[in-house]
């Protein structure tokens, strides 16, 4: 057993001086889940791992105890890039803190050196295979570090998503600092991963936490494809002005999609693994620094960025598994402002999707279709799709529904479709019964409708019993019955044709004339209209909405975005790193007007009271004046 000395009293004895610290440096009072628990752990010594969604706020877990701790707190991160944001962000927080990687050489390797060797230092964010060179494991038991940070620490898994064979190493780690808690980080749902984590650096009884995966304020639509670009457009410009990423398959349509959004006057750039190093890093840039607002980007695009208010993520293509789509979606509103996730939905896609992986072996194949079919699952169905993304985490929404996707918005009835699923299911079964082969739903539904086609008429489909006798209904009518008989287990779609059989519950259904009961839409509206009306403003006269909107005074807001713009470039740092928007709608809402009353806004600790306070508040002072 490990030290549990503090879980003993009621009240952490460390929680107020955690508080304190994270208000005084980061300027947030409250915790977000799990994040008191995780802090305390660590501070009390304790090994811990932490799965928290992305957004969750996994880097105040380390930043907070680092400040704490006596001594200093190592922190291995993947990505070079993510470094050193993280520096510059606790460095414009007044925090003592600097990276070592490849990029860093000579003259500036050495002095960050000495200043670590000089105890100046809280922070030290480090590559994994940085920290096993050169003597550095000699050089970190002279730092006296007392705690070791792993964040994506589901890297050392060959079962996560994005194994890098150095994490493994940081094994050694562990028996060169016996005494020394270790915290490891990951948004990785998966049980496997998981427990490679903490077998791979092993952690000694290690406290694990999990908060939910259900991210509130991210709103769930999928809209069928059609003129996809007006579609995204139509989201575009009603976030004008605002961050969103727009994930395509191939490198050619982010170019063409972003072209086109720039030749209708939107700040956009493409993104993919075909760009050279410099132009990848180039567009990464401007987009943290708010001088490109749509990225279309291949899901190449992502892990290196950790801007917090993305406001929307659009699928233009359909994404290859629920899991990347949760993580891509993921990116959206990580700063717990409003987050618009829109899938736009081909049916078509699924077949191209199946190409692409006709090379793969049998297995992989199997396997790829199974996370194809899940994810067209996904789109297809009339259930709530929040309860349905957490569903596959193994979670389930107490609630059952969530008001914050399409299907839960929009108003469903129910209806008595016995006899339409009695026509439908008959129609498989006599297609079946004169081809010896089933075909796919729309074939079918062309049947029922009557339709004449080649096909048709080739394979005798005209001659049997159940062709035209759906005439009275809209293809769309069949096509939504059709889809909600394969959702309830009466048909089911066979994984590489993409045909239709009759299930044994379907074929009971048939014979015994069971009663079917579906649902229908009342509402037909473009499911996606309803985020431009109502409108920010007249949404609610409450300070923050259900989605996580905080109502302000929408002008101020504006006055001081300038202004962060301003500041921002004149100290070459992007935007989110002087004040979120989230503080600066805290700002426009509460209109501070002394120093108690600005740091008692989210997101303002004391060097930024001290370094951007007179500014704003003399700009709010402006436009309260004039
Ligand atoms: P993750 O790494 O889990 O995706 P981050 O550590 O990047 O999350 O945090 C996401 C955002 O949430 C950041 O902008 C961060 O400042 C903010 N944040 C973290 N903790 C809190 C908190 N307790 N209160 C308010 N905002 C927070
Ligand atoms: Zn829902």
């Amino acid at each position: 057993m490990s030290n549990l000395a503090t879980s003993e009293s009621p009240v952490p004895p460390r929680t107020e001086e955690v508080l304190r610290v994270m208000k005084q440096y980061f300027g947030f009072a409250e915790f977000r889940p799990r994040q008191r628990e995780i802090m305390t752990d660590v501070l009390a010594g304790r090994d811990v791992l932490a799965i928290l969604p992305t957004g969750g706020g996994k880097s105040l877990c380390y930043q907070v105890p680092a400040l704490i701790r006596p001594g200093l707190t190592v922190v291995i991160s993947p990505l070079i890039a993510l470094m050193k944001d993280q520096v510059d962000e606790l460095e414009a927080a007044g925090v003592a803190a600097t990276f070592l990687n490849s990029s860093i050489k000579g003259e500036e390797s050495r002095s960050r050196l000495a200043a670590l060797h000089q105890g100046r230092i809280k922070l030290l964010y480090v590559a994994p295979e940085r920290v096993l060179m050169d003597g550095m494991l000699e050089d970190l038991a002279r730092w006296n570090v007392s705690l070791l940070a792993v964040d994506e620490a589901h890297c050392i898994s060959e079962w996560g998503h994005d194994f890098r064979p150095e994490y493994r190493q940081l094994a050694k780690l562990r028996e060169s600092m016996p005494d020394c808690p270790f915290l490891a980080l990951t948004a990785t749902a998966t049980d496997r991963v998981r427990d490679d984590i903490c077998s791979i650096l092993n952690l000694r009884d290690p406290m694990r936490y999990v908060a939910s995966f259900n991210r509130p304020n991210l709103e769930y639509t999928v809209t069928r494809k059609s003129g996809g670009y007006e579609q995204l457009l139509e989201v575009v410009r009603r976030w004008k002005g605002e961050s969103g990423i727009v994930y395509c398959q191939s490198r050619k349509s982010t170019e063409s999609v972003a072209e086109k959004l720039r030749a209708d006057k939107v700040r956009a750039a493409a993104y993919h693994a075909g760009l050279t190093p410099a132009e990848r890093n180039l567009c990464q840039e401007q987009f943290k620094r708010d001088q490109v607002d749509v990225v279309c980007a291949t899901v190449a695009f992502g892990m290196g960025i950790h801007k917090p208010d993305v406001r929307f993520v659009v699928h233009y293509e359909l994404p290859k598994n629920i899991e990347s789509y949760y993580q891509e979606t993921g990116r959206a509103g990580r700063d717990g402002l409003p987050g618009e996730c829109l899938l736009l939905y081909n049916p078509g896609d699924l077949m191209k999707q199946r190409h692409f992986f006709a090379e793969k072996t049998p297995a992989d194949r199997a396997l790829a279709e199974k996370h194809l079919r899940l994810m067209a699952s996904y789109a297809e169905t009339t259930g709530c799709r929040r309860a349905f993304l957490l569903k596959y985490f193994g979670e389930v929404l107490a609630e059952g529904t969530c008001q914050g996707c399409d299907n839960c918005a929009q108003s469903h009835e129910t209806y008595d479709a016995t006899l339409m699923s009695q026509k439908l299911l008959s129609c498989v079964y006599r297609i079946k019964e004169r081809s010896g082969f089933s075909t796919g739903l729309s074939h079918t539904t062309a049947v029922l409708l009557g339709t004449e086609n080649d096909k048709i008429r080739e394979w005798q489909h005209d001659k049997i019993s159940t062709y035209g006798i759906g005439k009275d209904q809209s293809k769309e009518a069949w096509l939504a019955v059709g889809r909600q008989l394969i959702e309830r287990g009466f048909l089911v779609l066979h994984e590489e044709r993409f045909s239709v059989e009759l299930t044994l519950e379907g074929r009971e259904v048939l014979l015994k004339r069971l009663p079917v009961v579906l649902k229908r839409v009342v509402d037909t509206r473009f499911s996606g209209r309803r985020y431009s009306e109502p409108s920010r403003k007249e949404r609610s006269s409450r300070p923050k909405s259900a989605s996580g909107d905080i109502i302000c005074d929408e002008g101020l807001f504006n006055r001081l975005r300038t202004l962060r713009r301003k500041l921002s470039e004149e100290r070459g740092l992007p935007p989110y790193m002087i004040f979120s928007d989230v503080a600066l709608r805290h700002m426009a809402a509460d209109k501070p007007s002394n120093d108690d009353q600005f740091l008692a806004v989210s997101g303002v600790g004391q060097r930024k009271l001290v370094e951007f306070g007179p500014a704003f508040m003399e700009e709010i002072r402006l436009h309260e004046a004039g």
